[in-house]
């Protein structure tokens, strides 16, 4: 089979490999469309721990194609999500419901084979049934959104109350999504590219922001309707947010960062703001327990709102491009489709 593999250092290849083998509690899936996410960049560009030569591809929809002789709940013929990551099952982290701090998780497509190939083979427990679609892009997009319901989930938010978003990336525009069912308002999207700006409004932003305007504290403090937002989202891993969105909060107020920073990025922040007005900063990192939930919800967003840049294996480089220009709102490998 053909398979996208990341070879290290900055090479990504399309090599023909054997299908692997299923074993008694595996599925055998075709990958139809792979979601291409900043993980994949960093991997190739060597700031993420991989372990190549590994078939690249985390974010997979496709379709059951065997299973092993112990497998129950999936047949052939089924859409499946996959739900990347094993973790060891022996940590404190583990052991404790934080399995999303596990330290020795294996993630398909970043430390084992993933699914840019046109097979995957994952145990049982990681592939998920999609319900109410046959859409493998919106199987696809159930990784991404899973973390997104985590973040949310961190967050905590009060329905009737606004919140603001920095950065309407695919992720920005989920998290965007979630609010707006989550029943938040006014939602405030601040994007600087005018496209994304356009995509913020047509998945539920109320008001959308130039993160460049002149005066950007007082308008975002007029958006929220004068106090200051309870609730705000750095979706871009920036400083620059982070600077702008703490003094941006109500009183009480929650932020939490998605974006994933540069590690050596440090923030200029008031201790005694976030002593005096109880504020208060959240972390989230992957999916841990949301991946079910993200897939019942897939078929209910209005996922279709990103534009989508499609490319087969072989374009793998140019997939990639086109992912860190942000010429598409979502690039996906499509691992079926010849060249
Ligand atoms: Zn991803
Ligand atoms: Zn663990």
């Amino acid at each position: 089979m053909r398979a996208a593999r990341y070879q290290g250092d900055h090479l990504v290849t399309v090599d023909d490999i054997p299908v692997p083998e299923v074993g008694p509690t595996d599925v055998l899936i075709v990958p139809e469309y792979v979601g291409l996410c900043g993980t994949d960049a960093h991997i190739v560009d060597g700031d993420y721990r991989s372990m190549p030569p590994i078939t690249l591809g985390h974010e997979i929809g496709g379709r059951i194609a065997a299973v092993g002789s112990s497998v129950r709940n999936l047949k052939v013929g089924d859409l499946v999500s996959v739900e990347p990551h094993y973790y060891c099952g022996v940590c404190l982290y583990c052991q404790t419901g934080r399995l999303n701090m596990c330290p020795d998780r294996r993630a398909p497509g970043v430390h084992l084979d993933g699914g840019m190939a046109e097979f995957l083979v994952v145990d049982e427990t990681i592939a998920y049934t999609v319900p109410g679609t046959e859409d493998a892009r919106r199987a696809a997009l159930t990784e991404p959104l899973a973390c997104a319901v985590h973040g949310m989930d961190r967050l905590a938010p009060e329905s009737g109350l606004p919140i603001v978003v920095f950065g309407v990336g695919p992720v920005g525009a989920l998290l965007i999504m979630l609010a707006h069912r989550a029943g938040l308002g006014p939602i405030v999207a601040v994007e600087g590219r005018p496209a994304r700006r356009d995509l913020a409004q047509r998945v539920g932003a109320d008001v959308v922001l130039d993160p460049s305007s002149d005066g950007l504290h007082d308008l975002l403090i007029e958006a929220s309707g004068g106090t200051g937002f309870p609730y705000a989202i750095d979706a871009v891993g920036s400083v620059a947010v982070m600077e702008t969105a703490l003094p941006a909060l109500s009183r009480g107020g929650r932020y939490l960062i998605f974006g994933v920073a540069h590690p050596d990025a440090r923030a200029s922040i008031s201790p005694n703001d976030i002593y005096a007005r109880e504020l208060t900063i959240l972390g989230t990192a992957l999916n841990p327990y949301t991946h079910r939930r993200a897939a019942n919800l897939a078929h209910q967003l209005p996922l279709d709102e990103l534009r989508f840049g499609d490319f087969p294996l072989e374009r793998f480089d140019e997939a990639l491009a086109a992912q860190r220009d942000g010429t598409y709102d979502k690039v996906f490998i499509t691992p079926q489709t010849k060249d």
